[in-house]
């Protein structure tokens, strides 16, 4: 076996990251699963990618000039992939977040050096949202540029440029299907964009959470949303930039609970502590897998997302109190 080659600079560390055939999702679809480790990139998440991308996009524009700010409002992965970036560029960041995410998150933004300013989570209509009071504050600060995550599509440009490429290259062209769930949208429209270039019979399908407007919007043509969801990073009620013309061929919505069954036995079976937006996209995938089966698709192959660490949920999706506060099934070994 051959070692990869060292890299040159520490942000291209971002990426090229491996991709896993999981064993018990494949037994229960019938066919193979495949998850991207996005947690192996240096923030630990899917996220790093579309900060890399906005980042670089930024300076490319002439927007973002030495020394200067990039500002965000962020559930929490892309703050940190901001930061890194930005710190191995020789930026500042300042980070919006809700008060409502794990602190595991706001605690890694503090340590990484970021300036995080918390706000309670309301409606994307009201003023106060995150992602306005971010653009309030980087249309104040000198220097700064909002980085804009939802309608910048230099974040699906990380998935068609990176992910969709290295899915087809690790799979050599043999793929059937893809899904993930939606925050900002990057990943599936990036994803979805990238792979129909290779072959357009690849189906591709969102899993979307309950609380979310998107599977009803694929579905019916109507943002309508249903039910409720404690997952982070996911869960969208509106068509964003990134989404506009997203090649969606079908759509699944998965519960908490379902979710939750996958992080679960992917911790205890095979080794792998994620967050529940990957349980989510592993539930889905499991459902896409068995609608190809079911149309006659020889030995299908479909991926998804492995979207972050289930270490920045110790807190909260590891911790007993948290599930049982929120009605939420404990695994049974947090169970005493
Ligand atoms: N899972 C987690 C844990 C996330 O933080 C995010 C980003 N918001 C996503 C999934 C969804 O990614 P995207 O923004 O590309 O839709």
């Amino acid at each position: 076996m051959i070692a990869p080659a060292p890299r040159a600079r520490t942000i291209d560390l971002i990426g090229n990251t491996p991709l896993v055939l999981l064993k018990g999702p494949s037994e229960a679809a019938g066919c193979e699963i495949y998850g991207k480790c996005e947690f192996a990139n240096p923030g630990a998440s899917v996220k790093d990618r579309a900060a890399l991308w906005i980042i670089r996009d930024a300076e490319a524009r002439g927007e973002l000039m030495p020394g200067g700010t990039v500002v965000e409002g962020t559930a929490g992965n892309t703050g940190i992939g901001i930061a890194l970036v930005a710190n191995a560029l020789g930026y500042k960041t300042i980070i919006v977040m809700p008060d409502n995410q794990s602190k595991e998150k706001m605690d890694t933004l503090r340590a990484l050096g970021a300036e995080l300013v918390l706000v309670p989570p309301t409606k994307f209509a009201d003023c106060n949202h995150f992602v306005h009071t971010s653009r309030r504050l980087a249309e104040e600060t000198d220097g700064a540029v909002w980085a804009n995550q939802f309608d910048n599509t230099a974040n699906r440009k990380a998935h068609i440029d990176g992910t969709a490429k290295e899915l087809w290259e690790q799979l050599d062209g043999k793929l059937h299907g893809f899904t993930c769930a939606a925050g900002t949208g990057g990943t599936i429209a990036g994803v979805g964009m990238g792979l129909k270039e290779f072959d357009e019979n690849i189906r591709i399908a969102l899993t979307d959470p309950h609380g979310a407007a998107l599977y009803s919007y694929y579905a019916h043509g109507e943002l309508a949303a249903e039910g409720t969801s404690v997952a982070e990073g996911i869960g969208q009620g509106r068509i964003t930039g990134n989404l506009e013309g997203a090649p969606i061929d079908t759509q699944f919505r998965i519960s908490d609970e379902q979710g939750l069954e996958w992080v679960s036995h992917l911790l205890r079976e095979e080794g792998l502590c994620l967050g529940l937006s990957s349980g989510i996209n592993v539930a889905g995938a499991i459902e896409l897998g068995k609608q190809l089966v079911a149309d006659g698709v020889e030995n299908p192959r479909v991926a998804t997302i492995l979207c972050d660490t289930g270490f920045r949920y110790l807190s909260t999706l590891y911790n007993r109190e948290w599930l049982t506060a929120k009605g939420l099934p404990v695994f049974d070994w947090l169970a005493d």
